[in-house]
């Protein structure tokens, strides 16, 4: 019975073994694609620049803040058109 034991022992070794090879190679395999860099913008109304995530978007146009976006909308000092 001990052979049978030594069997199963070895199988789940070579098994666990096998398991530890394969993993790094998938994880290695696509590390840096998945983050793009990000693009900086600047913005449009005080010419801050900033990340882009991180912006406020208004028609085509980024903002530092919601503030400015405001201010450039409601053409609050801003140079409307
Ligand atoms: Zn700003």
């Amino acid at each position: 019975m001990g052979k049978l034991i030594l069997l199963g022992v070895l199988a789940i070794v070579v098994w666990w073994l096998w398991r530890k090879l394969q993993a790094p190679e998938r994880t290695a395999a696509q590390p840096p694609a998945s983050r793009p860099v990000e693009s900086m913008v600047s913005c449009a109304r005080c010419g801050l620049n900033q990340p882009r995530s991180e912006c406020v978007e208004s028609a085509g146009r980024f903002y530092c803040c919601e503030q400015h976006r405001r201010d450039a909308e409601s053409g609050d000092g801003g140079e409307g058109r």
